[in-house]
């Protein structure tokens, strides 16, 4: 790619969390296939992010691919309000089939199914009550609700001071005594409207992963008292953690995102229980613009018909066994911790990494990684073969080392 189309990106485009201008250049992609990155200098690198992991299935699936031409011949979008399409009646279908939940609210990202999921809760209280629990470590997304219930100093909730809502936080999730305690006592002190935490594993707030019973906990609390639980599975969801949901069936209203259409397009979807949804008198307030693309409920299906099989299971558990090779890792100077669960594979250094060194060195092995905070972590598509899953460990190690 030439200079001047570097210098465009540079001086006008804004990425992820980064600075105008930018401080650091992006690798220019020319194309992608199956697990590839093909960049513009011809070099190819593995992605162990699944674009941040969404490509389940890779890039350019033949199922997928076709899924998406075949809809575009028929139409790209439709406005959703007052009109409807089979694609998006087949998703719902299959999501509420898949989760045993009721009834389906399309949105077009992660963070819109999140602040859907806390309008559908503050809704059925009908402005009787207006705070939620969550827990410390959470990330839910970059719209307002929910930056709200983010970990207040992963979110900087300090930077927004006065623009979020208030609400309670529960320390770190871990199976002991002292924390359930602290979680009951937090109940009997607050009339919650409802509790969102992400499932078994807390993802962009530091890849943490904490047992079934702390989220069982909750549901039993919530029970107790008579208050919603909001599970955020948009990074657990479709086989992430070796199920195909993590704790769906814990759930009153459940976020899903981010694998829903392979990584194809924008989706996400909050599903509720019949029981919530009739509290909420008359209508659901919102109604994005693109709510239910045709082509993303299309590469959805296709996506989430690539899993009816079943066969993705067998994949998420040797990529398992084969990201056990990070334990090499522990013997490195500065790494506090290295774990591993389904197709999650991470190293947790002692100290704030140096994302530079460590994406080049990861680079110069032929993986794509994105080190962030302490952390090296993969998290790879499914169809990831071993010796890829290997040099994803290599690479890994090796910016663990550099970083
Ligand atoms: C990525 C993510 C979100 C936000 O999804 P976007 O599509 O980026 O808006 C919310 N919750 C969890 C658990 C996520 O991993």
């Amino acid at each position: 790619m030439n200079a001047d189309l570097l210098e465009l990106d540079r001086t006008r485009i804004w990425h992820p969390y980064g600075p105008m201008p930018a401080a650091q250049a992006p690798l220019p992609v020319a194309s992608a296939e199956g697990v590839r990155l093909t960049l513009a200098d011809g070099r190819e690198l593995v992605d162990g992010m699944a674009s941040w992991w969404c490509a389940i299935h890779g890039y350019r699936h033949p199922v997928i691919d076709a899924a998406v031409q075949d809809q575009l011949g028929r139409m790209a979008h439709v406005m959703f309000g007052g009109l409807t399409h089979e694609p998006a009646i087949r998703l719902a279908e299959r999501l509420t089939d898949w989760t045993g939940l009721d009834h389906v609210f399309f949105a077009d990202s992660g963070s819109v199914s999140v602040e859907v999921a806390i309008k559908l809760v503050l809704q059925s209280w009908h402005g009787e009550r207006r705070q939620l629990l969550t827990w410390r470590g959470g990330y839910h997304g970059d719209t307002f609700g929910a930056m709200a219930v983010c970990d207040p100093d992963g979110g900087m909730h300090s930077m927004w001071q006065g623009s979020l809502a208030e609400h309670v936080f529960a320390p770190l999730p871990e199976w002991t005594p002292e924390w359930e305690s602290a979680v009951r006592a937090l109940f009997e002190a607050h009339d919650f409207a409802g509790v969102i935490v992400e499932p078994i594993v807390q993802g962009a707030g530091g890849m943490r992963f904490h047992p079934r019973e702390c989220v069982q906990l909750l549901r039993d609390l919530c029970d107790e008292y008579g208050v919603p639980l909001v599970l955020d599975e948009i990074a657990t969801g479709f086989g992430r953690t070796g199920t195909l949901f993590a704790a769906a069936e814990l759930a009153d209203v459940l976020c899903l995102g981010k694998a829903l259409t392979g990584g194809y397009m924008t989706l996400a979807a909050t599903l509720c229980r019949a029981e919530l949804a009739a509290k909420v008198d008359g209508p659901l307030m919102h109604g994005p613009t693109f709510m239910a693309n045709p082509l993303a409920v299309s590469a959805a299906l296709a996506s989430t018909g690539l899993l009816q099989d079943g066969a993705w299971e067998a994949d998420v558990a040797r990529i398992e066994r084969g990201l056990g090779a990070l334990h090499d890792a522990r013997e490195l100077p500065g790494v506090k911790d290295v774990r591993v669960k389904g197709a999650i594979g991470v190293i947790q250094l002692d100290h704030p990494i140096d994302g530079v060194a460590a994406t080049r060195a990861a680079v110069e092995h032929g993986v794509w990684l994105r080190p962030f905070r302490d952390l090296v972590y993969t998290m790879p598509p499914y169809v990831t073969d071993d010796d890829d899953i290997a040099r994803i460990c290599r690479a890994a190690i090796a910016g663990a080392a550099a970083g």
